[in-house]
């Protein structure tokens, strides 16, 4: 838990919070297509016309409208990262305040006021961000107006009743996070290095309404709350961070009695959220999201952000790694911004495979994979699959016989192949074993050379 910030500071925070948390929810919650492309058009030509041009990069291109920014990605933002900002703050300083924050796990670190967050990393460089105080007080408005269901809403806003409390659990905690500690609000980080076993005493004691943790953590709780060391009883869980398989929410349900909802927040951006129906929509009211289609017809694209409601680091037309999948149907609760069917995953989780009747390669997305895998029997505790040129190197981990377990994962593959016309690849068995602790589940991964 974290100290109380001065009464006097944190009263003019909170009303920030209060006043972005009213307009996004009940100011901003377009049910009409028009009105909200309106809202975007109007905060783009704002974002031109005031924000970017206080950066060196922006100012030396000439901008006139949304369609002449260039694009952007991790690797050119890091290598122009003060001329992006519109502080001019170096890379190498930003850096040097996020690495330490994430050794010493202290992660007040700020420089002059701006929090300095890191990317995970999970390819490539470690990627920073830098936040403003205002933005951070602003983001936790619009989080909390997107993801809180009305009954939590009421344990914040009746003053008889005890502050809501959540858990949330994370790789490393940020001022971000901190933002939401406040007198309603009992906000308990758990630090995913420290192992979950640490986390079941203080869960327990702190009986927290909300659960906030990647897929693979809710996972390890459901199965405890099973055998009975965990008695908590949240009334709403979230999973970040990780991709949801069916299989972890239909255990997180029998466990808790509640569904999964799903927030996508990146250090990118706070790009999605489950209604109140549990559906996924993108935040189109504070970010325009360009679809960079893969295959149009499943629905499968790469979004292209720009966050026009950032003033510190802009992120303008910044193609994401992820692969996004839109809904046939939108949703009932009515909301205009887009509806998901899923977020499947990273651009690498694709495997790819030669078709049957020429050369092309196809690709075979990870949600396919998954669906497959859980049909295998005896069930799979945990499998992963990589892709090493033509071949497929699974690991399994099973309480079954091993090997009808091998001969059932072929049997599967092989039909997945034979339905989609392609070839099925070399499968080399190996033995599972877990990932190092904080490291992010991605079971399926590609790795062409
Ligand atoms: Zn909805």
């Amino acid at each position: 838990m974290v100290g109380k910030r001065d009464s006097k500071g944190s009263l003019l925070d909170a009303l920030v919070i209060v006043i972005y948390f009213c307009r996004t929810r009940w100011f901003l919650n377009f049910k009409n297509q028009a009105k909200l492309q309106l809202w975007q058009t109007k905060n783009l030509n704002s974002f031109i016309k005031n924000t970017i041009r206080k950066t060196e990069y922006y100012q030396s291109l000439s901008i006139e409208k949304f369609v002449d920014l260039p694009y952007m990605d991790k690797s050119t933002m890091m290598e122009n990262f003060s001329a992006r900002n519109t502080l001019g703050i170096e890379l190498e300083q930003a850096l040097s305040v996020a690495k330490n924050a994430e050794q010493s796990r202290n992660f007040k670190p700020t420089i002059n006021d701006i929090t300095v967050g890191m990317s995970s990393g999970t390819s490539g460089k470690p990627g920073v961000f830098l936040v403003s105080k205002q933005e951070r007080l602003k983001w936790a408005g619009i989080l909390l107006a997107k993801t809180l269901p009305t009954v939590l809403l009421q344990q914040i806003l009746l003053p008889w009743r005890a502050p809501l409390r959540i858990a949330f659990f994370l790789r490393a905690n940020s001022n971000l996070y901190d933002t939401l500690n406040s007198r309603r609000i009992d906000f308990q980080f758990f630090d995913l290095l420290a192992g979950l076993e640490k986390s079941i005493v203080p869960l327990n004691a702190q009986q927290p309404h909300a659960l906030v943790a990647p897929a693979t953590v809710l996972r390890h709780l459901a199965l405890a709350k099973i055998n009975g060391s965990l008695t908590i009883n949240p009334i709403h869980i979230v999973n970040v961070a990780e991709v949801l398989e069916a299989t972890d929410g239909e255990l997180i349900m029998r466990a808790f009695g509640v569904f999964p909802h799903q927030i996508y927040q990146a250090t990118e951006g706070f790009l999605a959220y489950s209604c109140e129906l549990g559906t996924l929509h993108l935040n189109e009211t504070h970010l325009l999201i360009e679809k960079e289609w893969l295959d149009e017809k499943s629905g499968r694209f790469q979004p292209v952000i720009t966050d026009f409601s950032r003033t510190t680091q802009l992120i303008v037309r910044y193609k994401l790694n992820d692969i996004l999948q839109v809904a046939e149907k939108s949703c009932l609760c009515g909301r205009a911004e887009t509806t998901l069917a899923a977020i499947e995953g990273r651009a690498d989780e694709v495997l790819w495979l030669t078709e049957m009747d020429g050369q092309a390669l196809k690709p075979v997305y990870p949600d396919l994979i998954r669906r497959v895998m859980v049909l295998v029997e005896p069930e799979l505790d945990e499998y992963s699959i990589v892709q090493k040129n033509n071949a497929w190197n699974i690991d399994i981990k099973t309480q079954g016989n091993l090997h009808l377990a091998h001969g059932a994962v072929v049997h599967h593959l092989a039909k997945l192949c034979e339905g989609m016309q392609l070839v099925l690849p070399a499968i080399i068995f190996g033995q599972w074993s877990a990932p190092a602790l904080g490291v992010k589940r991605r079971r399926i991964r590609c790795e062409l050379t």
